[in-house]
Order: structure tokens, then sequence, then C-alpha cells
């Protein structure tokens, strides 16, 4: 029996990875220079798959690395010099604020409650604000109204958003944000080990004018690095090229299946979910507020504990995620991600019913 992932990440991979893993080893990618020229078009390829199915604006840059937590590093040495406000609903916003203090910058939290934020948002203008557009320890996610405001309302700051498990689902206004930044092994079903970082052509400059005023921005990874580079359609180390030859061709996939048919798919499934979730007696969805709750990834309380139930549906081949860190044994993790079938979720309720 084949099991099925609905852990949040890594998770179920896509149906198609299995045949473009085999075609990989026929076209020799794990053997692939990473300066020639069949790398140079996968790698525009990619960057113009990315920028049709996510409708990147043209001139923003794609950069290609190794990590969520890798983009949280990069954004802070590259975008702010001194302050950053996070705003925060959940662990993955703290790490990125944590990330922020241990670069040395002078950051300041913004606890997330589920009241509208732009109009609470009483301090200065900083350089940079930090959103989690979907944060996977608590199944909180931020409307894109909520970040929109808050970009009209700090026109001067740079605006940069977590999306590692609400991508490719989320539909972003590009021209309020400067950063936005996932990885493959969430909503995308690919193997770990690759991050995909967007940048707006403000955050370049910005990166630009703290090299010459000779502070750090890190090296090889450096903003301005990645961009030289990329002009030549090349990372500056080695990539991981084989993560790149997948996630070019699952683009493809995506975009035969077409960006707003996906985005349908995810809404009703989750629907079902909700719908299931709300009326049972054991189950309770973390975020009580419709408009804050994750389609991507749900969390759910279990009122008495999680352990069992996930061993229980683990034996019938369908692996939940337990809660993060310290709730790991109070909540439930669901993902919804493109990979999830629309048969699985319909006897995944059923199974939680059984349990219910
Ligand atoms: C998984 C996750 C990360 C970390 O991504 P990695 O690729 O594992 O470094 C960051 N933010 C969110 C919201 C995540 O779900």
């Amino acid at each position: 029996m084949k099991n099925i992932y609905f852990t949040v990440g890594p998770s179920q991979t896509y149906p198609s990875v299995e045949k473009y893993t085999l075609k990989a080893l026929k076209e020799e990618v794990f053997s692939m220079n990473h300066r020639g020229k069949k790398f140079e078009e996968i790698f525009l390829h990619t960057q113009n798959n990315l920028k049709k199915l996510l409708l990147i604006p043209e001139d923003y840059y794609i950069f290609l690395i190794s990590s969520g937590t890798e983009s949280m590093e990069r954004i802070m040495e590259n975008c702010v010099e001194k302050s950053s406000i996070h705003v925060i609903n959940g662990k993955f916003a703290e790490r990125f604020y944590k990330t922020a203090l241990e670069l040395g910058k002078d950051a300041q939290k913004y606890e997330a409650t589920g009241v509208f934020f732009a109009e609470n948002l009483r301090m200065k203008a900083p350089e940079l604000i930090a959103f989690t557009q979907n944060d996977t320890s608590t199944g909180m996610s931020i409307p894109m109204k909520e970040i929109k405001d808050t970009a009209k309302k700090f026109p001067k700051s740079l605006i940069a958003l977590d999306t590692v498990s609400s991508m490719p689902y989320v539909d972003i206004d590009y021209k309020y944000v400067d950063c936005v930044f996932f990885s493959v092994q969430k909503g995308f079903g690919l193997p770990a080990g690759l991050g995909v970082l967007i940048i707006s052509p403000r955050a370049l400059e910005k990166a630009k004018r703290l090299q010459k005023k000779n502070l750090s921005i890190g090296s090889y990874h450096s903003f301005t690095s990645l961009f030289s580079s990329a002009l030549k359609h090349q990372t500056p180390d080695t990539p991981n090229v084989f993560g790149i030859y997948l996630l070019n061709n699952v683009l493809k996939d995506f975009l035969k299946i077409g960006i707003k048919k996906i985005r349908q798919d995810t809404e009703l499934k989750a629907k079902l979910l909700y719908e299931f979730l709300d009326k049972s007696k054991r189950f309770k969805p973390l975020i009580e507020d419709k408009s804050f709750r994750s389609n991507t990834t749900l969390v759910v309380n279990v009122k008495d504990s999680s352990k069992k139930l996930v061993k229980n549906l683990a034996k019938k081949g369908f692996i939940l995620g337990s809660g993060y860190g310290e709730r790991k044994d109070e909540d439930i993790r669901i993902a919804n991600f493109p990979a999830h079938k629309l048969s699985d979720v319909k006897r995944l309720v059923e199974l939680l019913r059984e349990e219910d």
C-alpha cells in the first residue's frame, strides 16, 4: 500500500515527479554542467514559467537558492540596514524575526491577533515589514488586503512575504510587495533543497545601496551576486540542478491545468475539510476567524490528543502532520496542495468522521 502524505512539508509528491525523475536520469541531468548551455536553458525556462504561472511582473527578479529559511536571512542582509517589523502569526514568523535579531538588526514584533493590522501599526516606518503570509505552525493566513493596506500606509518600507506553504495557491498583488519566497517541498510536491526568491527592482536597489555603503550584504548569495549570475542564466554556486529541472517540468504541468483551476480546486478541498471540522465534536480548527484561516495548511486541535489519531490514520496509509513544536500531541496539520487529489481528501474526511 502506498501512503498518501498530508504532511505539510515535505508532502505528497506531485504525480508526474516519478516520470520526470526517470527522464532526468536518461537526459543525464545529474551530471549536467551548470555553466553550460543546457543548464542555462533550463534556468531561463524555469524563470519564465514561474513568471507565467504566478503572474510575476516582467521587471521582478527570480533567484534560485536553497530553502525558505535561507530567504529569510538573505532578505534581512540585503534589505535592512537597521530596522524591521515582523508581523507574528506563528513560529515561522518568529523564525524570521529571530533571523533579524541574529544578524544584529533592530527588529520589532507586532502580534497579529486576527484584527486589522495596518490600522494598528503605529510605529515609525521601518525599512522592511515582514509577513508570514501563511504560517504553517498555526494555520493562520494573512489576506492580501491586509498586506496591501500595510504597504499603502508605509510606502517607503519594503514588504517581504513568506509564502512557503501557500504557493502556488496564494494570489499576490506584486506591485505592493518587494520580496516573496517559497521552497518547493510544500505546494509544488517536489523533493526539498530548492528555494525561490522573487524580488522587486526596489529591493535590488536597496541591496546595491547597502553594498555601496560598505555594509555586508552576505557573499555568494547576496542579491547583487545572484543578480549578476542570473543575467547569464546561471547561479553563483553549483545549484540544485535536478530540483530546478523538476520544478520546470511541474510548472509546465501546472500551466496546462491553469492557475485559476488550481486555486478553485484548493478552495473546494479546503471547504470540504472545514465543513466537516466545524461540525465535529472532537476536532476544532485552531484559527476561528474564517477570513484568517489557511486553505493550504489546516491546523486542527484534537480534543483529547492527536497522537493516537495520527497513528490510526497512518495504519490506513494516510499520513497526517502532528502539531508544531510543543503542540505536537495537541493538533494535527493537514496539507492541501495541488498534489492532493479531491478523491483522497474525500476519503480523509471519511476516515476523520469515523474517528470523530
Ligand atoms: C517550511 C516553512 C519554512 C521553512 O522552509 P525551508 O525550505 O524548510 O527552509 C518557512 N516558512 C514557512 C511558512 C514554512 O512553512
